[in-house]
């Protein structure tokens, strides 16, 4: 009889743990408490930019970045994969990524030689931006990536029903409250889930899931908000200016965000960030003045010191496995995130090391 393996949490990192684990010829069930591919409670997945790549990479440590880099290289085949099986779009665009002044250029460079990342440096930037400021030259990266988050979500969600994955949606799962061998899950409705082996993927509620096994598990929510604008003429690439993007959409539409927000589980969003996110936008692209915006969301990322997800068999109960943490790029470090813990599941020696991914207890 095929393993059976039940994921807590249908975000995107549950979602591709699941497809991973479906290649690997195992059983596998989703337990959400929403819907997957919705937005309901601030979920991370849905609201993300999109972006297959860690903004500022050189920033981050080579740990974080054998994840990012493994990912950013996965998402044209993934969305190839998706669109064929399923003749969903995905809206993978490889739209480069244009990096405004000010940054710090000897860093990036180094790094883009360092990791063989294709790099320009430009002087003239699209006219639809504003020159103001530009000190110094651009960086353009043409490799970069993005996908539409909601339409990602549906199509991956659309391949795990076809590929027989058990959807447990509106299902919530309760907090584990000792220490001891896992064979059933609680809902909150009294029932029991049960499974040879469990991973949880549950985002920014992981803490709260895992607090009795898992107390030095460092995840809090971090919000992010973001605006969608209808502008009449649309930029060609994503653009990136002192912790602010503009990623241009197939449709014609722009994302721009986003915030991090230290507020708790409140996925809110606020009439004060929205003007902020305005005056930012028109500030680098003074075309979008009175252009209207079709929609501001917000969502909750799953916040970690220095960007470093858990990624781990828990080390006293040896059937729960942690896949959790991801921060700001879930959605880029996911494909290699999801290779590891379904490595780490079929006792297979792991394709990166694990180490700095471990789940610390004492
Ligand atoms: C504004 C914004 C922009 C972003 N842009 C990018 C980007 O451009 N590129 C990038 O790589 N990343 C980006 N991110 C980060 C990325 O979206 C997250 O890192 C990623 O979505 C995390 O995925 P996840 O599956 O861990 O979490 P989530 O998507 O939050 O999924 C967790 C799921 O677990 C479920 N759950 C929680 N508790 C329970 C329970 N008790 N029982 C059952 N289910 C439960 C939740 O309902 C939820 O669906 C962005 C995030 C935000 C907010």
């Amino acid at each position: 009889m095929k393993e059976h393996i039940v994921i807590v949490g249908g975000g995107i990192v549950g979602c591709m743990t699941a497809m991973a684990l479906v290649d690997q010829g195992k059983r596998v069930t989703i337990v959400e408490r929403n819907q997957i591919a919705s937005q309901t409670s601030g979920e991370s997945s849905w609201a993300g930019g999109g972006i297959a790549f860690p903004l500022l990479p050189w920033m981050y440590s080579e740990a974080v970045n054998h994840l990012t880099g493994y990912g950013a290289k996965s998402y044209r085949q993934i969305c190839e994969r998706l669109e064929r099986e399923t003749s969903l779009p995905t809206d993978f665009i490889n739209s480069g990524f244009l990096l405004l002044p000010p940054y710090d250029q000897t860093a990036a460079i180094n790094w883009c030689e360092s990791h063989h990342q294709k790099y320009e440096l430009l002087d003239d930037i699209d006219p639809l931006l504003s020159s103001i400021g530009q000190t110094q030259e651009s960086l353009w990266l043409p490799e970069v990536c993005q996908v539409r988050p909601p339409y990602f979500m549906r199509a991956l969600r659309q391949w795990l029903v076809q590929n027989e994955v058990t959807l447990l949606e509106r299902t919530e799962l309760v907090p584990l409250s000792e220490v001891k061998p896992l064979t059933a899950w609680k809902t909150l409705d009294g029932r029991e889930v049960k499974a040879d082996k469990f991973v949880v993927t549950s985002g920014a509620w992981s803490f709260q899931l895992l607090k009795a096994v898992a107390e030095k598990l460092n995840i809090k929510p971090m919000r992010g908000q973001i605006l969608l604008y209808q502008p009449a003429q649309n930029l060609k690439q994503i653009v990136y200016k002192d912790g602010f993007y503009m990623i241009p959409r197939a449709d014609g539409q722009l994302l721009v965000g986003s915030t991090l927000e230290d507020v708790g589980f409140d996925a809110s969003v606020t009439e004060s960030v929205k003007n902020e996110l305005i005056s930012r936008a028109e500030a680098i692209m003074p075309a979008l003045k009175g252009r209207p915006i079709v929609k501001h969301w917000s969502g909750l990322r799953p916040g970690t010191p220095e960007n470093l997800p858990t990624i781990s068999v828990h080390p006293c109960i040896r059937n729960l496995y942690l896949n959790t943490g991801h921060f700001r790029y879930g959605l880029t470090m996911a494909p290699a995130s999801a290779r590891l813990i379904s490595e780490l599941i079929a006792g297979k020696a792991p394709f990166i090391d694990v180490k700095p991914f471990a789940l610390a207890i004492d």
